[in-house]
């Protein structure tokens, strides 16, 4: 079974991404939060990583501190090797909010605007590549609109071509179609795979829904209710699309008893990560 087989070594032997033993808070005077506790994976670069688990584990937080929002209380977060210190336009974020476009913006504007804001690019080739990359996503006759004109599903295109214009080393997603119906969710699915086969851009992508980790991921980090610590890695190269098969079936009641049984982490211990 596609689950239980071991995580197959990568190409290349440095991982792009590493998160080591990341504990994570919000401390007010009052309270600390502990969101995350010793959370530890790698992600290659070109590698589609899924990190999944309930509503409140942290997942969130973990991306807030990849892109360096937030620092870690305990453990450290490595990009190509270098500690996380702080945002920067090697790692960008596509939020779930529709409302993560500026609305006095045009489309093409929204798009051009990190690049022109991290100086990445001039006028004439920030617009270039705005218009190139909202071809790809589908919206090559939208630039001059404005976010208010376009559906749900096509401002998070919007917010995708904008981070992808980036090139980021590292695209983090955090619950990008969460907000959409049933329907537009799968097909938002279907093209961000499409996008990843023509540019293979590195992902790092949250969701709480198992079906959509295992359609999105090469890989899934399994994360236990608050504080989240890293119950598994799974394996999941083999599940596409087609969500109908036994296989799918299985490893999605297999994911379902890691996320919600305490009993899991003893009965997941081979499929740990342990290297
Ligand atoms: P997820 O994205 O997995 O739903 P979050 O990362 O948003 O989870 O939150 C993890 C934990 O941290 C939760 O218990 C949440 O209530 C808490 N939390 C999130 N943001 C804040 C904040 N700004 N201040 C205090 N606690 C917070
Ligand atoms: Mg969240």
């Amino acid at each position: 079974m596609a689950i239980v087989t071991p995580i197959k070594p990568e190409l290349s032997s440095a991982p792009l991404l590493r998160v080591d033993g990341v504990s994570l808070e919000y401390r007010t005077p009052r309270h600390v939060v502990r969101a995350t506790h010793r959370v530890s994976f790698d992600v290659h670069t070109g590698e589609r990583f899924v990190l999944l688990g309930a509503s409140g584990c942290g997942k969130s937080t973990l991306l807030k501190a990849i892109a360096g929002f937030l620092a870690p209380v305990e453990g450290e977060i490595r990009l190509d090797g270098q500690a996380v210190r702080g945002p920067g336009p090697d790692r960008i974020v596509v939020f779930q909010e529709f409302d993560q476009l500026p609305p006095w913006k045009t489309v093409r504007e929204n798009v051009a605007f990190p690049l022109l804001a991290s100086r990445t690019a001039g006028r004439r080739e920030a617009l270039e590549r705005a218009d190139h990359w909202l071809a790809k996503v589908g919206l090559a006759r939208f630039g001059d609109v404005h976010p208010h004109q376009l559906s749900g599903g096509m401002k998070q295109r919007v917010a995708i071509a904008r981070a992808l214009a980036m090139q980021p080393r590292v695209l983090l997603m955090d619950e990008p179609f969460a907000a959409l119906d049933a329907l537009t969710r799968r097909r938002m699915q279907e093209e961000l795979l499409a996008l990843w086969d023509e540019a293979r851009f590195t992902l790092v992508f949250v969701t709480h829904s198992i079906e959509e980790a295992l359609v999105v991921g090469t890989r899934i980090g399994v994360l236990s209710p608050h504080p989240g610590r890293m119950r598994a890695e799974i394996n999941s190269h083999d599940f596409g699309l087609d969500s109908e098969g036994a296989a799918f079936q299985a490893a999605t009641r297999r994911i379902h008893g890691l996320l919600f049984d305490d009993q899991a982490p003893q009965a997941a211990g081979p499929q740990r990560r342990t290297a």
